[in-house]
């Protein structure tokens, strides 16, 4: 089932190390497997140190060669639209205002922090929200940067939620993780930890590591979000990475983002969500692509998620729907967002719309 690197050993192949250290950086190691498309060269030219590639040889092996729109590739792939004139002069850097005064940590809501611990990815998302970060090398948070923001969390008690994002938290070594988990579990109002991390899409072979399974578990409650946006990654890998979590006590909920040409299709919506259910992974969030500079040749339209919403009812369990959502500019915050299914009212007489799509009244008093 592999597609390339057929002559690695499977011990190999299913070491996280070995997948990060043979990442594909460069034009000259990525036509050895695929025929780039003269967009992806120049793309790949183009977004030298602006916008760097690296793609593990996993990710990398779910990618169909002939297929130059796949979905796989488009994400992992740059492209010579990322630099467009026009794309770069749409969107911004930090269209969600991120950046504040404490270096590498946000605090929009009362009661969640959200922290950056690393810059580094073991795949570069053509898509991703914080593009403005991949130029800055790959750099974790020093000890002082940290101190400094435990300190806030610490004086802080409405805090009690901090998500730890990056960058992929999980690519920090042992100890620079265990330090963070082992200081936020010492303040008192932190309930929960979250980890927004790719990797079990992107090298799910972290999960096969024993002594990372009981680190995350000796500091719960500590849940996973991830970033799967294509049924394609849902692969037996990536499902036995989930079960390894689960076994350990960590729920993995995951947050899609609507992707123009890789997601943007009512069917690949529903087989998606079908399949992370397989997994046991909870649909959290679909968000709509924000307007990030160098990323918006991504965007869909409103409607797309709209209709896509209404496509999934009816179609899936409840348990399988996310919650559709915008980020709104200027670090507003996400409001979600549904196709509307209370069509009429007059007094206390209600129409709404079925998941058939039939109108039906319905009478609804207080007592
Ligand atoms: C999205 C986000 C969160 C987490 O929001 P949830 O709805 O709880 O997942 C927290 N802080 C910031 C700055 C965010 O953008």
């Amino acid at each position: 089932m592999r597609r390339f690197f057929q002559d690695v050993p499977e011990d190999l192949w299913r070491d996280y190390h070995w997948q990060i250290q043979n990442r594909i950086k460069t034009i000259h190691e990525l036509t050895r497997y695929i025929k780039l498309l003269p967009e992806e060269e120049e793309g790949i030219r183009r977004t030298q140190g602006l916008y760097p590639m690296a793609i593990t040889p996993y990710y990398l092996s779910l990618i169909d060669p002939h297929d130059p729109q796949d979905p796989i590739r488009l994400q992992a792939i740059p492209r010579a639209i990322e630099t467009d004139p026009y794309v770069q002069s749409y969107g911004e850097e930090d269209a969600l205002r991120e950046e504040g005064q404490i270096p590498h940590m946000t605090h929009r809501y009362p009661d969640r922090v959200l922290v950056r611990v690393t810059t580094f990815c073991a795949v570069y998302c053509r898509h991703c929200m914080r593009k403005r970060i991949f130029s800055q090398g790959e750099r974790s948070i020093t000890k002082e940067e940290i101190d400094t923001i435990i300190q806030y969390i610490e004086a802080h008690p409405s805090v009690r939620d901090v998500l730890l994002s990056g960058g992929d938290p999980l690519s920090l070594s042992y100890e620079k993780l265990e330090y963070i988990l082992s200081r936020l579990r010492r303040i008192p109002h932190v309930e929960i930890i979250r980890i927004g991390t790719r990797l079990p899409v992107l090298a799910p072979q972290r999960f096969f590591d024993e002594k990372l399974l009981k680190l995350l578990e000796r500091y719960s409650p500590i849940w996973i979000n991830t970033h799967f946006n294509h049924p394609k990654e849902i692969t037996p890998y990536a499902a036995e990475a989930v079960e390894n979590l689960l076994r350990h006590g960590i729920p993995v909920n995951n947050q899609t983002v609507l992707l123009k040409g890789v997601n943007d299709d009512p069917q690949v919506m529903l087989e998606l969500m079908r399949s992370l259910l397989r997994i046991k992974v909870k649909p959290q969030y679909l968000f709509h692509c924000d307007p990030i500079k160098g990323a918006i040749h991504f965007r869909t339209s409103l409607e797309k998620g709209l209709e896509i919403m209404d496509f999934l009812r009816g179609k899936i369990s409840g348990m399988g729907i996310p919650t559709y959502a915008v980020d709104l500019p200027g670090g507003k915050g996400k409001v979600p967002l549904l196709p509307s299914y209370l069509v009429r009212k007059e007094g206390n007489r209600y129409t709404f719309r079925s998941f058939t799509g039939e109108l039906v009244e319905y009478e609804i008093e207080e007592l």
